[in-house]
């Protein structure tokens, strides 16, 4: 049983019952009954009962943002204007993804034969989201799965199955199989269940990047795919010839947005040293600017972080970092779970507070000597999901992207997202993409059929030349 806490006033909410083990193997059970049905379906039909999942889901916008709110605590008007009709976009775009699988083709390609090659769905995909977006995780997992022909298991994070259950329930609206998306419910041992299931074929985890290394032990003995959406630290590069203003409302807004608990958050801001004290003032007026606030108060820039245990790691972390704190820096008091949004200037690069993903409303700022000591701080922590750089020199901006070891460089922004680009990074942060055409393509497989049509000495045609 999991009990569920609204982070913006610490009060219950209610009960979530884990799921027991054997009803995880059942789910999956029913998961692949469904599929069987589901794999014939034809892209047009599957993509119909996407867009039809896509208009529910934009009809149900006030119960789904009362659920997320209270489970998260994150504005009700960000996650009503923002986060859902962009999650609506997503499922449109995987509607129209389900009918141009790419792949396809055919060719005589040996004298005698003509291969076909298909690109067919590859079962039973057991999927595991977290608790900072959990609707749109749910929708970047699901999504694509389901728009390839698989069926989808899904677990949300414990504290925030509510978004993740209503979907599922509209999508048997849009009239799916019954059973083609079940969501089963807990932490941990309920995840490895549904990893290491032998009816599952593929596992799909958004997490941290412990996480995501005990999915993939689980899914070894079933030589299962795996596909890994985990932790950050994005760099912001402040180069000379930035213009300050926007900068500092850029990367102070990627690094406040959801809190900070946003994996592809700005976490630490390297400047050009000739700039450093401007650059510092800027953000520090940007950040004293983010208002903190109730959910349901339109004025709220911010709500609380997920739980009290989380806001005291979060602190932990600023109690023990080097250089210093320019502002914040100071749990907020109140009955919910809030956190100054924070600005420490001059910290080591080797140091914890340079080098963790914190997860939290915290900026670290960092002078940097030139360009490659620039890209040598950026690339130098183990995660490799997200990056800006802030330059009017286009060459520059490109030069230094192309440096970095990263998933996505935004140059003057940071963290806008389409639904037609791939998400994902690289090193710690994991492998495999959400969104886009390549995410359908990754819950599918290439298939090739070689049909022969002519006599036997087509064989000739293996010999090499
Ligand atoms: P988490 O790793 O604690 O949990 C994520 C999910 O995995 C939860 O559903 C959890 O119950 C489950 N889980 C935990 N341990 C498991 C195990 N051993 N076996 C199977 N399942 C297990 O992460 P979180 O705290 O919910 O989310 C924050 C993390 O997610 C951060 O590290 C963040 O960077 C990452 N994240 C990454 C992306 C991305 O696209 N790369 C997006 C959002 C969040």
């Amino acid at each position: 049983m999991t009990t569920l806490i609204n982070p913006a006033d610490g009060r219950t909410i209610g009960d979530v019952p884990d799921t027991a083990a054997e009803d995880v193997a059942g789910a999956v059970q029913t998961a692949r009954e469904a599929f069987e049905q589901w794999r014939d379906a034809t892209p047009g039909e599957r993509a119909r009962v996407l867009l039809r999942l896509a208009d529910l889901v934009e009809g149900d916008a006030d119960e789904l943002t009362r659920l997320e709110v209270a489970e998260t605590g994150k504005p009700a008007a960000v996650f009503r204007d923002g986060e859902l009709p962009f999650a609506i976009d997503n499922l449109r775009f995987f509607a129209g993804a389900a009918r141009s699988l790419e792949g396809t083709g055919a060719g005589v390609l040996s004298k005698g034969y003509t291969s076909v090659l298909v690109r067919r769905p590859i079962g039973v995909v057991g999927s595991i989201s977290p608790w900072n977006f959990p609707f749109i995780m749910a929708v970047w997992k699901a999504g694509p799965a389901l728009a390839a022909g698989n069926a989808v298991v899904i677990k949300p994070a414990p504290r925030t199955p509510g978004t993740t259950l209503r979907l599922a329930e509209l999508f048997a609206a849009a009239g799916a199989p019954d059973g083609l998306l079940q969501v089963v419910t807990g932490g941990a041992d309920v995840g490895q269940a549904l990893v290491t299931d032998p009816g599952v074929d593929m596992v799909s985890v958004t997490g941290s990047t412990e996480t995501g290394r005990a999915v993939m032990r689980g899914a070894v003995d079933g030589l299962k795919r795996v596909h890994l959406e985990l932790g950050g630290k994005a760099p912001a590069l402040v180069f000379e010839d930035a213009t300050l203003e926007d900068m500092a409302a850029g990367v102070v807004m990627g690094a406040t947005y959801n809190t900070g608990q946003d994996c592809t958050a700005a976490t630490r801001v390297y400047i050009d040293r000739s700039r450093y004290g401007e650059a510092v003032e800027a953000l520090r007026d940007a950040v004293s600017r983010v208002r903190p606030g109730d959910p349901w108060d339109e004025g709220a820039d911010i709500g609380p972080l997920i739980s009290a245990a989380h806001r005291d790691r979060v602190h932990g972390f600023v109690s023990r970092a080097s250089g210093r704190i320019v502002w914040g820096g100071t749990p907020i008091d109140g009955p919910g779970f809030y956190y100054s949004p924070t600005l420490i200037a001059d910290a080591d690069q080797s140091s914890e507070i340079v080098q963790s993903e914190i997860f939290g409303p915290v900026l670290v700022a960092v002078p940097f000597d030139g360009e490659d000591e620039a890209v040598r701080f950026a690339n130098d922590t183990p995660y490799g999901l997200a990056s800006s750089v802030w330059s009017a020199d286009v060459s520059r901006a490109l030069r230094v992207s192309h440096r970095l070891d990263v998933g996505v460089t935004w140059v003057n922004d940071h963290l806008p997202i389409a639904s037609e680009a791939p998400h994902g990074g690289v090193k710690g942060s994991g492998f495999g993409k959400d969104m886009s055409q390549e995410a359908v393509q990754e819950y599918s497989v290439t298939r090739h059929l070689m049909i022969k049509h002519a006599a036997p000495q087509a064989r000739d045609s293996f010999r090499p030349a």
